[in-house]
C-alpha cells in the first residue's frame, strides 16, 4: 500500500494548499491549519503533489 508523509514542520499550508487541488484523487485535505489525507491506500504514486509542493513537505513510497 502506498505511504503518504507530510512533513508538518516543512509544510507552509495556510499560504499553499498547492498538493490539495492537485491530486486528483483527492488525498489530501485541510483541517485546522493541517493537512490530512483521504483514503492514502487509493494513491496512485503519480507523484503530482511532489512536483506542486515548493517546500519538499512530502513523500511518497
Ligand atoms: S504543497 Fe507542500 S507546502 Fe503546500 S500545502 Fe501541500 S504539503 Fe504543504
Amino acid at each position: 500500500m502506498p505511504e503518504v508523509n507530510i512533513n508538518h514542520e516543512k509544510c507552509n499550508v495556510t499560504k499553499c494548499g498547492e498538493c490539495v487541488d492537485a491530486c486528483s484523487m483527492e488525498i489530501l485535505k485541510v483541517n485546522n491549519d493541517k493537512i490530512e489525507l483521504n483514503h492514502p491506500e487509493d494513491c496512485n504514486l503519480r507523484e503530482t503533489c511532489l512536483y506542486v509542493c515548493p517546500n519538499g513537505a512530502i513523500n511518497l513510497e
